[in-house]
């Protein structure tokens, strides 16, 4: 049984046609890639399976949920990163990984704030304030924020956006780390060499329709090409 299945999803903002038809499944502890241009469709899409947009038609089911019935069902295994979130400036990193780990059960605190910790790795500075954190830094805390949590699906909008070098690929490794003992991971880039490197298979999104989909070697010998860059350009280009 897959964990995520999208079954010609539709999405329009008025007159906008953001997600024109798309489908695809996900199974357990795979990293699934939604790759794209701008503007593709990829954070509507990642947005509805985190059931903060409706959708306009369409079915998408998540562990056997359906999203539009039962979306409260699905917010208790999910786990969201927006492209561009932020934690409270004025809490300490640690404070913060506390604050959410709250809302799942006192009980719990203890075990996923000490994870949390882990996956940020941010050393001594984990006990200074957010607003003194770099960007990579932020990034990193909430990245760990995302995943302490154990979600059956993490839904990551660009993980490593904005990110040097070396913290995104700290970042890769965390995220391969998660989907190797059980979670599934949803994840978008513009980054194309990063899902190649990530995901066991992607999907390129394309005008808010889904042009090409597989596993990125599958994909390459397909087109042989030789990185999924250039896939997608003979894709698009077709
Ligand atoms: P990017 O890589 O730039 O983040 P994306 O692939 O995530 O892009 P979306 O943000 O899903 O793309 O946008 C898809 C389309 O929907 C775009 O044409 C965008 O302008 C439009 N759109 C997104 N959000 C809204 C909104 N709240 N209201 C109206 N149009 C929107």
């Amino acid at each position: 049984m897959p964990v995520v299945e999208v079954k010609n999803l539709v999405k329009h903002y008025g007159s906008i046609e953001a997600v024109k038809g798309i489908t695809f499944n996900i199974n357990r502890g795979e990293i699934f890639g939604l790759i794209g241009p701008n503007g593709a469709g990829k954070t509507t899409a990642l947005r509805i399976l985190s059931t903060l947009l409706t959708i306009t038609s369409g079915n998408v089911q998540i562990m056997n949920h359906d999203i539009e019935k039962k979306p409260n069902e699905i917010r208790k295994i999910i786990s969201y990163l927006p492209e561009d979130a932020g934690a409270y400036k004025n809490l300490t990193g640690r404070k913060y990984l506390e604050f959410i780990a709250n809302f799942f059960g006192e009980e719990k605190v203890e075990k996923m704030v000490s994870k949390g910790i882990e996956i940020a790795d941010l050393g001594d500075r984990i006990t200074d304030k957010v607003d003194t954190y770099s960007k990579g830094m932020k990034r990193r805390l909430l990245v760990g924020r995302a995943l302490m949590t154990d979600p059956q699906l993490a839904i990551l909008d660009e993980p490593t956006s904005g990110l040097d070098v070396n913290n995104a690929q700290e970042i890769r490794n965390i995220i391969k780390k998660t989907a190797k003992s059980g979670t599934t991971v949803l994840l978008s880039s513009h980054n194309m060499l990063e899902v190649e490197y990530l995901c066991g298979s992607i999907a390129l999104i394309d005008d808010g329709l889904i042009v090409e989909e597989g596993k990125p070697m599958d994909l390459m010998k397909k087109y042989n090409a030789s990185n999924i860059e250039e896939v997608f350009t003979k894709v698009v280009k077709k």
